[in-house]
């Protein structure tokens, strides 16, 4: 038998050179400014400088009166949790379906996670959340999964009702919106990662928002001792006298880091919008395949687009199963799609089923097992991602894509049988 398809000795479709994505743009004026900040000092103490210059573009951009940049995202949701006083033993919902860093730095505090289902998006369900709240419960943390914003105003609503802090892990959704207003300004403070791939990169780094000063003057004790505890804790703070010492664990960015980090946030909004639209045009025409569903966000939500997650439905297709229908996407040439691997339901790791012989005191407490989330792992399971690209010379690639889907699924009776 022959066939059209790439994967059964067809010609591919995809034609443009790799890498067909990359991420952050770099440029001329972004090395520039590394080179300047190498000149002017690769180690930075106190709140100076571009750190300073840093976290006031971010507090204007969010409009919080809080920004504070960390090594890591996953340091932004340790100091942000130790500064919220999660103690040993508080219960904190947070989600099934989550990259795991949302979720590790509670286990440095003692905490226990409690696991809550998605809804369709991949997101926090609000009614899920409800019925796992109970006297121990002490916060939620919702992710907004690659960009897309979880359900804010309900999980607000939930988290008023039990008097519980509400927390978010935007580290995919910066600049994402709902009604109008930034994700990351939700609940008492938001942590972003800045990693490569994230839609704000620095390379490496981190940030954290809040609106609450002493949540803040607590992240700043947790992950950068001594000069700027010194210089921002007001000295009659019941806290000034552990200034030097602060909690002892050292969180702060690379200044080259967070130079390249500025250079990129004087670009972003004009990155999200050329996202937007190519986004918006891959929908379009991928919407009605059999096989494939396209995100629906309305009106009302705006997408970093981390990702745009194409949502698998085999049964469209005769069955055929996603490994085959993705298989032969990256015959065609598609290799920018992918199937997330260790972005998964956190219950199909070791870590969240069997802690003890990393962290004894969780053994028996912690023992998620597979089959708990039936909808993060449905979600999971179909999830076929695309990174999302911004500038109009992407186009003719971007066309390429959208005809290997439709050429795949076209012909998808070759791949049965
Ligand atoms: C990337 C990521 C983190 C961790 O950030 P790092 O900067 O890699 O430490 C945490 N949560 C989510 C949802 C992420 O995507």
């Amino acid at each position: 038998m022959t066939s059209a398809l790439a994967l059964l000795g067809g010609e591919p479709t995809v034609t443009g050179d790799a890498p067909h994505f990359s991420w952050p743009p770099l440029t001329d004026q972004t090395a520039k400014a590394v080179l300047e900040q190498l000149h002017d000092g690769i180690s930075i103490y106190d709140r100076s400088g571009v750190i300073a210059q840093l976290e006031d573009a971010l507090r204007e951009y969010f409009g919080v009166r809080h920004a504070l940049l960390t090594s890591s995202g996953t340091a932004a949701l340790y100091s942000m949790y130790a500064a919220c006083r999660i103690r040993p033993g508080d219960e904190v919902v947070v989600p099934a379906y989550t990259f795991f860093a949302t979720v590790t730095p509670l286990l440095h505090l003692g905490a226990v996670p409690v696991l809550a289902d998605c809804d369709t998006d991949g997101n926090l369900d609000p009614e899920d959340v409800a019925q796992r709240i109970t006297e121990r419960t002490y916060a939620i943390v919702g992710t907004h999964m690659w960009g897309t914003p979880a359900n804010v105003g309900a999980l607000r609503r939930i988290a008023d009702e039990h008097d519980l802090l509400l927390l978010e892990d935007a580290s995919h959704a910066h600049g994402a919106t709902v009604d109008g207003r930034k994700v990351g300004t939700f609940g008492r403070a938001a942590a972003f990662s800045m990693n490569g791939p994230k839609p704000l990169s620095a390379g490496e780094g981190g940030f954290l928002l809040t609106d609450d000063d002493d949540t803040y003057h607590l992240a700043l004790m947790h992950g950068q001792y001594n000069k700027r505890c010194r210089n921002e804790l007001p000295p009659e703070h019941r806290l000034y006298p552990y200034a030097v010492t602060g909690m002892g664990l050292k969180h702060r960015i690379h200044p080259v880091a967070a130079t390249i980090a500025l250079d990129q946030l004087g670009h972003l909004d004009e990155y999200l919008a050329g996202r937007q639209r190519i986004a918006t045009h891959i929908c379009e025409e991928l919407d009605g395949l059999p096989g494939v569903a396209v995100p629906r966000l309305g009106s009302t939500r705006m997408s970093s687009w981390y990702g745009l997650i194409l949502q698998y439905h085999g049964d469209d297709l005769g069955g055929l199963p996603v490994e085959r229908f993705y298989d032969a996407l990256q015959a065609e040439g598609c290799r920018e799609l992918d199937r997330p691997g260790s972005t998964c339901p956190l219950n199909l790791l070791p870590l969240f089923q069997e802690p003890g012989p990393i962290f004894p005191g969780l053994q028996g407490i912690m023992t998620y097992q597979p089959g708990d989330f039936p909808r993060a792992e449905a979600v999971h399971h179909g999830t076929l991602k695309l990174p999302m690209w911004h500038r109009e010379e992407d186009l003719p690639l971007v066309d390429q894509y959208i005809e290997a889907f439709h050429k795949v699924t076209e012909h998808y009776h070759d791949l049965i049988g």
